[in-house]
């Protein structure tokens, strides 16, 4: 080792001989003086005192101490940010510290202050003198104001200036020179905070402060006091953060009174508004007040067939185009599901209705993509209006619904106003359930069948069973007037079951008395998600001995849509049963014909409104008989009325036709009967 590394870490620079001097001087002080490298956490110098207090062999020895090693994280920030104070503002800081160079304490008053080192890096000359005189308990208030978390800060009372900060408050605050007044994102804040003071007491607030990371809220505690060293009125002021607690505090109420999904509000500040409105309109007493029920129409088909996870993107969506249709003072609710609830108060609130209805329409006709989907969402809307159709909130959304009801039944896509005719129809409507639910039970429903005929040979080679309702006083009903109220009151399954059944049993016995028919019969969507269909389907086929084969069982594209795994699952094992699957009603839905790979289907049925509207959709109509000889499906033409009809399906290679030409659905024996007559028999 060379002679001048064994001096002193300052030995790289040739040190003259009266700073060697002055080293020696420097030795022989009582205070104890070291200098601390605080990035790398190590002396770099120390003086014989500081030796003694660090109880440390030789300078060598001491700086070879990773001071690093059991530093707090607090320390260590501590020592970081004093670091950052020397080079901004030349500070220098005078603390209780204990050390503990052999795991006891060792208690200093230690001023600390900016040395730069050889290399240019802010280090600290540390000068500590013996704590003499403290008790314990100072001692131990000292230690607690140095680590506490809460931001302590003392204030020239005159001025606002800073006179101390501990090193939370250091820490938290954007400068060391920030005034008080600084401090506060709002001044009226701190002028509340002052003024508190002028009576006497010790003021406390919440406010939205400044800090060295962005604003934060702060509890805020302040009092009077005289500072220590000038006998100057001063202010003490005390902080604790307090934002997490606001912030989950604020969620909290947003949550209580807006819909998590979507943001909007729910119910319960919808009935808050609502009796804001209801005072604001008692005071201007031309002012009405509307409730427009909003419900999406088949939105149940989009969850089902994509999924909650896609139904719930787009309830959002549809969320953030509504809001887009009112005006800022309107307010718009989810109330849960499908279904949305916007609140009016106007002079003229029937043009502003119509506005609504025209913005709503427009928003919602672009088209939504869903996993590469293009989705199109249709609404229904109800109305009902303060005062005319009720005083307050329930009777209003009764009637609202009412309304929205009625536009449904319509035919959806439509904006309706309550009118009393429609309490009636609700009460036809229980009725008609409850009555729905007596004719299941005493088999009312029963199959009519429609002859299938091959275009070639003009022979009946098939059926379609269509479900009529043999009421006991309206007589013969069409499946029109109960399909749909089966459907929402989800006994659909136990109807189609129960004529799956029938149908099978009638096709065993033509089969059995020599009348071979190929027998199809509808499904609703519900039941392909039923776990409950395949095995109902097996019991009937086995109780009533039908041939599988002879069964085709038809299903609408909208059941198809989204590719569900487990239509597919279904449609397979029904193939698995031997049975056929035909699609029905096709070219009203979307038409995606890439469904027909996809999916085990054997026959397209082509809708009637293609095969009557032959003059307009006649290329249509045209391409979707050539796709299907392409993909080798058999086509069946629904709802042939004509001579003309019959003669274009003749041409264009279609197989098989129904439609009043030849037949409407019939009785089973007037069925056999007419099939008997036709093939001469
Ligand atoms: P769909 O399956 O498309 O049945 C064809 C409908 O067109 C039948 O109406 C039939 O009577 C009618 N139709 C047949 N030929 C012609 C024609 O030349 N001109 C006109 N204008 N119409 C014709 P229906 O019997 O009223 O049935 C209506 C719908 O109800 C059916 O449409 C089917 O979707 C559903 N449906 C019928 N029976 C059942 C059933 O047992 N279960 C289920 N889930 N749905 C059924
Ligand atoms: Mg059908
Ligand atoms: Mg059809």
């Amino acid at each position: 080792m060379r002679m001048k590394d064994m001096t002193h870490p300052f030995a790289d620079t040739p040190v003259a001989p009266l700073s060697v001097n002055l080293l020696g001087i420097l030795d022989r002080q009582h205070t104890a003086l070291w200098v601390f490298d605080i990035d790398r956490c190590r002396v770099r110098w120390a003086n014989a005192t500081a030796l003694q207090v660090w109880q440390a062999a030789s300078v060598e020895a001491l700086c070879a101490r990773d001071m690093g090693q059991d530093m707090s994280e607090g320390v260590a920030q501590r020592l970081r940010q004093y670091q950052s104070d020397f080079i901004s503002h030349d500070a220098v800081f005078q603390e209780q510290w204990t050390l503990y160079p052999n795991g006891l304490p060792v208690q200093l008053s230690v001023c600390f202050s900016g040395y730069r080192l050889p290399d240019g890096r802010m280090g600290m000359l540390c000068e500590g003198r013996p704590a003499h005189q403290a008790t314990l308990e100072s001692l131990r208030s000292v230690e607690a104001l140095l680590h506490t978390p809460v931001m302590i800060a003392l204030y020239d009372e005159a001025s606002g200036a800073p006179l101390y900060r501990n090193p939370a408050s250091r820490t938290a605050a954007r400068s060391h020179t920030e005034h008080l007044f600084e401090h506060f994102v709002d001044s009226k804040a701190c002028s509340r905070l002052l003024e508190g003071l002028d009576c006497g007491e010790p003021g406390m607030l919440s406010a939205l402060v400044a800090t060295s990371v962005g604003e934060r809220w702060h509890e805020i505690s302040a009092r009077r006091c005289l500072d220590a060293a000038t006998g100057q009125p001063a202010i003490l002021v005390s902080e604790v953060d307090v934002s997490r607690v606001k912030e989950s505090e604020a969620r909290a109420r947003f949550l209580a009174e807006h819909d998590p999904l979507t943001g909007l509000a729910n119910r319960t500040q919808l009935m808050r508004q609502f009796a804001a409105m209801m005072t604001a309109a008692d005071g201007a007493n031309t002012a009405q007040i509307a409730l427009v029920l909003i419900d999406l129409d088949h939105f149940k088909d989009v969850n089902d067939s994509f999924g909650h996870v896609a139904g719930d993107r787009i309830l959002v969506e549809v969320a953030a185009r509504l809001q887009r249709s009112i005006r800022p003072r309107d307010v718009l609710a989810r109330l849960g599901g499908d279904e949305f609830l916007i609140l009016c108060a106007r002079d003229n609130l029937q043009a502003e209705l119509a506005r609504i209805h025209r913005n709503i329409r427009s928003v919602m006709s672009q088209p939504m993509v869903l996993d590469g989907n293009e989705i199109r969402m249709t609404a229904t809307l109800g109305v009902s209006l303060h005062p005319d159709d009720g005083m307050d909130f329930e009777t209003l959304f009764r009637n609202a619904d009412l309304a929205m009801y009625a536009a449904k039944d319509s035919g959806r896509d439509a904006l309706m106003f309550y009118q009393p005719h429609m309490r009636q129809a609700l009460q036809e409507r229980t009725r008609l359930e409850t009555e729905l639910r007596w004719a299941l039970e005493r088999h009312e429903f029963v199959p009519y069948y429609q002859p299938r005929v091959d275009v070639a040979t003009g022979r009946v080679v098939g059926a379609e069973a269509l479900v009529r309702w043999v009421h006991p006083t309206r007589g013969l009903l069409p499946p029109v007037e109960f399909i749909g109220v089966c459907e929402a009151m989800r006994f659909i399954n136990a109807l189609d079951q129960q004529m799956f059944e029938a149908v099978a049993r009638q096709q065993a016995q033509w089969a059995a008395a020599g009348l071979d028919l190929q027998v199809s019969i509808n499904l609703s969507g519900a039941e392909l998600e039923d776990p409950q269909l395949l095995p109902e389907l097996a019991g009937a086929l086995a109780r009533t001995g039908c041939d599988p084969s002879r069964l085709q069982v038809e299903i609408t594209e909208s059941m198809l849509l989204g590719g569900d795994a487990r239509v597919l699952q279904t449609m397979q094992g029904i193939r698995d049963l031997g049975m056929t699957i035909a699609l029905d009603d096709f070219g009203t839905g979307y038409s995606n014909l890439a469904y027909l790979q996809r999916f085990p289907i054997q026959i397209l049925k082509i809708d009637r409104t293609f095969i009557q509207g032959l003059d307009k959709d006649l290329p249509v109509t045209e391409l979707i008989v050539n796709l299907c000889h392409l993909m080798k499906l058999e086509v069946v033409a629904e709802g042939v009325e004509t001579r003309d009809q019959l003669e274009w399906i003749t041409r264009h290679g279609v197989a098989q036709y129904q439609g009043f030409l030849f037949s409407k659905a019939l009785p089973a024996d007037q069925f056999a009967a007419l099939v008997k007559q036709a093939s001469g028999g």
